[in-house]
């Protein structure tokens, strides 16, 4: 029997993680359909305003002697921002079609049949359309041998009309999927897993070709809302290779302090609480309560939980890591789920590949 984990948020609102099993069909539904909880103000990125790190959360309106007024974060808006990106890549891809007659493309490869990862294909292919990137879209049987997706990955490495390749992750288990990542040669490694691509960003005055699309949408959402990071504290919650990993990397070349908290941490609440920056990638529906964030804090959650609720029509909602309705009241910004940090990955994926086109031909 596949157990259940209750996940009580706030007393208001006690949410229900779903089992593993039902997780990726329940994302793949409720992206469709849900919008954030809209609680706190959204904030205008930096051409309409500055935070101050650390700063006392702000508080709306006077406080009355006989109304408590409890501080609001604001809300760092992630499909704003996204869409801003897309329209200056468009503007970008355009300049680049008149110019000198190129069009960037991405190459996706799906083995398998997991109806999200084909949900998360077809969005890119949609998201690529909508800057005007070519894509193009190799969809193999679960039982291909590794060497098929070698093969279509060598002929995308030489073919001058793709920029960027992505391999749709997980691969089937019979395929070794770090063979397969490598194999993507390192000028068209837009997703940034190349492990030079990862050696790189890990080392002082080295320069990755591309950085992991996830990582790189948090940073790039504290830049574009003018978060300073130098000299900050910032924790990253989860260490994993795809998002944890990178984002402490990308921190610490920013001139970040950085912690990095993982399963094994003791006394995880105490790390967090240190932090001017908390970056959660776990995986654990509202694991960082109200009490773990230092007043102040600015929160970049990057955690997609779909958690049981009975007031949607699905039956189940999307929330962070982060327990939101707390967070909000002790934060001074943060990231809704939805809308945070997932419209920005797909942002930076058109990013890198743009990024990728203009490199190949040396067009600036
Ligand atoms: P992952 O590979 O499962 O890694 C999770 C990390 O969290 C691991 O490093 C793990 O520690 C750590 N962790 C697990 N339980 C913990 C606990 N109780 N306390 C402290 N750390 C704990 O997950 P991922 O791929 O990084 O994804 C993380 C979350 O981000 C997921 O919800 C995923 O859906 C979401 N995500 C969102 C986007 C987006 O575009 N918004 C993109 C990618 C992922 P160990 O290393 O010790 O096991």
């Amino acid at each position: 029997m596949t157990s259940m984990v209750f996940s009580e948020c706030s007393t208001s609102t006690a949410s229900r993680l779903l089992p593993r099993s039902l997780r990726k069909d329940a994302v793949v539904l409720v992206r469709r359909l849900s919008l954030p909880r809209r609680s706190c103000a959204w904030m205008a990125p930096l051409s309409r305003r500055t935070l101050a790190v650390g700063a006392a959360a702000p508080t709306s309106p006077p406080p009355s002697a006989s109304v408590a007024i409890e501080a609001c974060a604001k809300v760092i808006d992630g499909k704003y921002v996204a869409k801003q990106i897309r329209d200056e890549i468009s503007a970008e891809v355009s300049r680049m079609k008149e110019a000198i007659g190129v069009v960037p493309g991405l190459a996706v490869i799906l083995v398998g049949d997991r109806k999200d990862s084909a949900t998360y294909v077809r969005n890119k292919k949609k998201a690529c359309e909508s800057v005007g990137i070519n894509s193009f879209e190799v969809h193999l049987p679960e039982d291909s041998e590794e060497e098929d997706v070698l093969k279509f990955i060598s002929g995308f490495n030489d073919d001058p009309s793709v920029h960027g390749i992505l391999v749709q992750l997980p691969l089937p288990s019979h395929m070794n999927e770090q063979g397969i990542l490598n194999a993507v040669t390192l000028e068209k490694d837009v997703d940034g897993f190349h492990p030079l691509n990862i050696g790189r960003l890990a080392m002082r005055g080295r320069e990755p070709l591309f950085v992991p699309c996830t990582p790189k949408g948090c940073i790039e959402l504290l830049h574009r809302y003018g978060i300073g990071i130098k000299g900050k504290r910032a924790v990253v919650i989860g260490r994993s290779n795809i998002v944890g990993m990178p984002a402490a990397l990308l921190l610490q070349r920013e001139d970040a302090t950085i912690s990095i908290v993982h399963s094994r941490t003791q006394n995880p609440e105490e790390i967090v609480r240190e932090a001017d920056i908390i970056i959660a990638a776990v995986g654990q529906a509202n694991m960082v309560r109200g009490t773990w964030i230092k007043p102040g804090a600015v929160i970049i959650d990057v955690g997609i939980n779909p958690v049981e609720d009975s007031k949607s029509s699905r039956g189940y909602k999307l929330v962070g890591d982060v327990c939101y309705e707390e967070a909000c009241k002790v934060a001074s910004a943060i990231t809704p789920v939805p809308g945070g940090v997932g419209p920005m990955t797909i942002a930076m994926l058109l990013s890198n590949t743009l990024t990728s086109a203009k490199r190949a031909h040396n067009f600036q």
